[in-house]
């Protein structure tokens, strides 16, 4: 392609070279569906240029190719005599491109399967485009050699003669009289022809190459690096001219190409038909052994005796057929390698895997799909692994098959053929370092050998100059190559060491993944198993919850009627009392109890209120305050002045957990004070707690959280409680994403601290006007029918719905509701779930069933576990409430059920029904009596002030009215007011 663009242009031929190579470079970037458009567009230019200049000869001058096959050459007239020597050489040109067939059964892989073995066309595909290559071949040698002989004619010196450039000038003389264009149309041929071989050599040499590396150094940096290094190996062999010494040693090329391909003919037409290799041919490398005496030593054995004869060792009359022998030997010592190794080397494992069937299969690796036949199964990453994946992994050692590693099998033969001691000698660092040297020395001395034919080729008598320099430069670089050779065999050896190290660590980690796994089922199971537990407990407290509740509620409701029942002797009322404040107790251990379940079993909510906090801490503060002084102990509450006006958080919760804290504050102080102290920083309240009181022993700080855990010591016992609120208080920190943490010194007191994040609300939304009491509502009168079995709540839903105007019926269990509802047709149902005989949602159905679609129905359940609130779609029930019913939420229901609308109440203040203000100077009991009663004020004795409260009641029964007023303040701890009533009173007596 240079001699075309020399011819052409005068383009100087190392430029050429550079051109030549850097165009082919990106035509083949583009892939080989590319190069294969390329060479059909071509293909019909190429066979036009090709054939027309023969067409040419065939008409002006046919004599040419009688003259041709009668050409003696320089020889004359003996030269058509046959010569053997000159037989042998020309066997060396076309031995030396035997090697093409090698290629063409490469090209032969997208030949697609038969689908009929008897199908004619593919055996024609199969034979031309293989072995059939071989007719083209000999004919692109006649005519090669036919326009030789066409340009020796017309005067070209022989030297140049055989330049295609130059033949075909000659030929398109033919074609065309004007020499310009006969040089244009050679010009365009050869760069036609170049640039198609050119492309598919560089396309097939960046795979070779590509192949060859990854292998050696197990990574691929990419086709395209290899092609370029494929392109600057050939133009820097161009541009030192180094084909014309190849064609020296072409006869030395030729040997080992015929030894090559002769080998596995000998294969392939003997061993295969004799059985003495296995009957398909595997290409796999993770199958195959890395060498296989029977190719490998037959080629070496036969290359070796070839070049032997080639350079005269055998005698003149052997020495041109150098090819033949080379060739008789292959055939010969391949069946006899194979034979005598029983041909155990060919396939070093069996492919047998289940994915072989399918269609395509995806490498484990790069996780890319490929068809069966290109991937293989990898034992080391346990799954199919593609070829590339499987060439560039360096650190499975080739697990995969069992001795068939290139070490192994020189070991091996070593271990065979020498005495042990020399095996371990060989198998030494000094003798690697050995090997590696030689290896690097035949390199350079094969380097320097090509240079010396190079350079001897024009030098003349300069030859034994060159020799004895180039002797000199093999030395010194010997001695570079020696200390490469030396760090190459430790750096190997260090590699090696980090590679078992590296195993050695992977092995310890897998076991201990392996045993982490174990570990982690055995936790996994012993989860499910506390938390099946942990449910199953749940609904048990649940249920007994519920069966707790109902009778608890009778008792406490017939104790505070009992407590006002005026005909009970004084001296019984204590007794009540006791009743009362044990049911109390009761309930709440069973609300504390629903709490802690509700939360275990993940069932609590936590609500995202906006919470304005300076109230709300007030209120909580006012709220102790009272009680702190009712006992007699100071109260402090310190705030931050800047504190946000409302934060996010589930305001009842909140309330819960300062209650409990509180409450415990004052409850274990009996001198000294309670104090709640409030930081606010980045969004994180914190909540201090202290007390000046009993203070807790460090052994029980731990305990106290605890169900049922209460701190030792007598003055603990003496006080009411369940042992239940700390934990609560704990988990509803916890839950709401907060922590809780206490100090405390016996005898001093404790510390406790809360820290939740209560974020800022940007903007709060406006206070909503206090709501004042409902009265009544607009419209017509409504009814309301309210079926529960238990009198006490039909009662009380009478004594809240009544007095609103709603006419209230009641029903005791579902069926005598369901014959109610029929006849008075109520606007409003409350239905008990659990009601004997019918349950609340049967009668909720069988009245819909009825047909009562209009009325609304609101389900009423003492039992916390179920959830009903979700409506179904076909709307059974319009509502639930859980018992105790709170009055609110009540009237909210039913507002929303009944679309009623509420009349409030005047403000109260503003017709004077604050307790107290009711009470004129005519009320008051003797002044000395209310002199006792202020003092116990000034000094907070709430209890103090119930007790003479109840003296005077027993004493001075017309004043019933004064103590029942003030007994309202008190219970409100509202001790303000309190004093400022008596104060007013006392002031009006006077
Ligand atoms: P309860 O107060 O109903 O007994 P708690 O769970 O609230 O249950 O408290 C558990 C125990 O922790 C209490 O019984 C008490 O022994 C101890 N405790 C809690 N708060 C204080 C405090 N401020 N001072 C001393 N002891 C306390």
């Amino acid at each position: 392609m240079s001699l075309a663009l020399e011819l052409w242009f005068g383009l100087p031929l190392f430029i050429g070279y550079v051109v030549s190579s850097v165009v082919v470079i990106p035509l083949v970037t583009h892939g080989i569906t590319f190069i294969s458009r390329l060479q059909l567009w071509t293909q019909p230019i190429w066979v036009v240029l090709h054939v027309l200049p023969f067409a040419a000869i065939a008409i002006y001058d046919a004599g040419s190719f009688k003259e041709w096959t009668h050409y003696g050459g320089r020889a004359g007239a003996e030269g058509l005599s046959f010569n053997l020597v000159l037989f042998g050489a020309a066997s060396t040109v076309v031995f030396s491109l035997i090697a093409q067939i090698g290629e063409q059964v490469d090209f032969l892989r997208f030949l697609p399967s038969p689908h009929d073995r008897r199908n004619l066309g593919w055996w024609a595909a199969l034979l031309s485009a293989g072995p059939g290559w071989m007719v083209l071949g000999a004919a692109k040698l006649l005519i090669g050699s036919f326009l030789a002989f066409l340009a020796i004619r017309h005067a070209i010196p022989a030297d140049k003669a055989a330049e295609p450039t130059q033949m075909y000038l000659v030929a398109f003389g033919y074609v065309f009289s004007s020499p310009q264009v006969a040089l244009g149309f050679t010009g365009a041929f050869v760069i036609i022809s170049q640039i198609k071989i050119n492309v598919t050599n560089a396309y097939a040499g960046s795979i070779a190459w590509s192949n060859f590396f990854s292998r050696l150094t197990h990574s691929h940096p990419g086709r395209v690096v290899w092609l370029v290094f494929n392109v600057a190996i050939a133009l820097t062999l161009m541009e030192l001219g180094i084909f014309r010494v190849l064609e020296r040693i072409l006869g030395l090329y030729s040997i080992v190409a015929v030894a090559w391909v002769g080998a596995l003919v000998a294969d392939l037409v003997i061993n295969k038909p004799l059985g003495l290799s296995p009957p398909h041919i595997e290409f796999k490398r993770a199958h195959l052994y890395d060498i296989n005496p029977v190719g490998v030593g037959a080629m070496v054995l036969a290359a070796a005796i070839g070049i032997a004869d080639f350079s005269g060792g055998l005698g003149d009359l052997l020495q041109p057929f150098a090819p033949f022998l080379a060739l008789a030997v292959a055939f010969v010592a391949a069946p006899a390698i194979a034979f005598a190794t029983r041909g155990r080397f060919y396939i070093a494992r069996s492919a047998g895997a289940d994915w072989r069937t399918r269609k395509s299969v995806t490498c484990c690796i790069c996780e890319h799909t490929f068809e069966p036949e290109d991937s293989t199964f990898c034992p080391a990453y346990a799954g199919p692994i593609c070829s590339l994946c499987c060439s560039l992994d360096a650190r499975c050692h080739d697990c995969c098959k069992h001795k068939a590693r290139f070490s192994d099998q020189i070991g091996g033969l070593l271990a065979a053929t020498l005495p042990g001691w020399t095996v371990s000698a060989l198998n030494s660092r000094i003798a690697h370092f050995l090997a590696t040297l030689s290896l690097f020395s035949l390199v350079i001395g094969g380097v320097l050998t090509l240079i010396y034919f190079q350079a001897t080729f024009t030098a003349g008598a300069a030859t034994p100059v060159i020799g004895s320099t180039l002797w000199t430069v093999f030395c010194i670089l010997s001695i570079i190559a020696g200390v490469a050779a030396w760090l190459f065999v430790l750096a190997q050896e260090s590699s090696r060491v980090a590679q078992e190290e590296s195993r050695r660590q992977t092995t310890l980690l897998t076991s201990e993944i392996e045993a982490h796994k174990r570990t982690d089922a055995k936790l996994q199971k012993a989860k499910e198993t506390a938390e099946a537990a942990s449910k199953a407990k749940s609904r048990y407290v649940i249920g007994l919850s519920h069966e707790l509740r109902t009778p608890l509620n009778a008792i406490l409701g017939y104790a505070q009627l009992l407590e006002r029942d005026k005909t009970i002797p004084p001296r019984r009322l204590n007794a009540i009392k006791v009743v009362r404040r044990s049911a109390e107790h009761l309930s709440g251990l069973i609300d504390g109890l629903l709490d802690i379940s509700k939360i275990e079993a993940g069932r609590f909510h936590v609500n995202r209120d906006e919470v304005r906090i300076v109230e709300f801490l007030d209120q909580l503060a006012d709220m102790f305050r009272l009680q702190a002084t009712a006992k007699g102990i100071a109260f402090e509450f310190i705030r931050p002045d800047r504190l946000p006006v409302a934060v996010f958080t589930d305001e009842s919760r909140l309330r819960q957990i300062l209650i409990n804290l509180l409450s415990n504050a004052i409850k274990f102080t009996e001198r000294g004070r309670a104090a709640l102290r409030v930081r606010y920083r980045n969004q994180v309240a914190e909540f201090e707690i202290e007390d000046t009181g009993i203070g807790i022993r460090p052994e029980d700080l731990h305990r106290i959280f605890e169900p049922f855990e209460r701190a030792h010591g007598p003055s603990i016992r003496a006080e009411p409680g369940t042992g239940l609120g700390l934990t609560i208080t704990r988990m509803l920190t916890e839950t709401m994403g907060g922590e809780i943490s206490v100090t405390s010194t016996v005898g001093k007191g404790s510390v406790f601290r809360v820290r939740l994040l209560l974020s800022e609300v940007a903007r709060p939304r406006p206070v909503a006007a206090k709501e004042n009491r409902i009265r009544g509502y607009r419209g017509p009168q409504l009814t309301v029918l309210v079926a529960d079995d238990d009198a006490v709540h039909r009662d009380l839903i009478h004594e809240i719905l009544m007095p609103l105007g709603f006419i209230v019926l009641s029903a005791e269990e579902g069926s005598s509701c369901l014959d109610l509802v029929d006849q008075c047709h109520p606007d409003l149902v409350l239905l008990d779930v659990l009601m004997p005989g019918m349950s609340g949602w049967e009668a909720a159905r069988a009245l819909r069933r009825a047909g009562h679609d209009r009325t609304a129905i609101l389900m009423l359940s003492a039992n916390a576990s179920e959830n009903s609130e979700v409506l179904t779609p076909d709307r059974v029930h319009d509502g639930y409430l859980m018992k105790p019913i709170d009055i609110r939420q009540l009237l909210d229901k039913i507002r929303a059920v009944l679309k009623v609308e509420w009349t409030y109440d005047v403000p109260e203040q503003t017709i004077g029904t604050v307790p107290g203000a009711r009470l004129s100077a005519t009320d008051l009991p003797p002044p000395g009596q209310i002199d006792d009663l202020m003092r116990l004020g000034e000094i907070g004795y709430v209890r103090g002030i119930e007790a003479k409260l109840l003296e005077i009641e027993d004493n001075f029964p017309e004043h019933q009215v004064f103590v029942r007023e003030l007994r309202e303040i008190v219970s409100s701890f509202d001790l303000k007011r309190y004093m400022a009533v008596l104060g007013a009173l006392r002031h009006d007596a006077h």
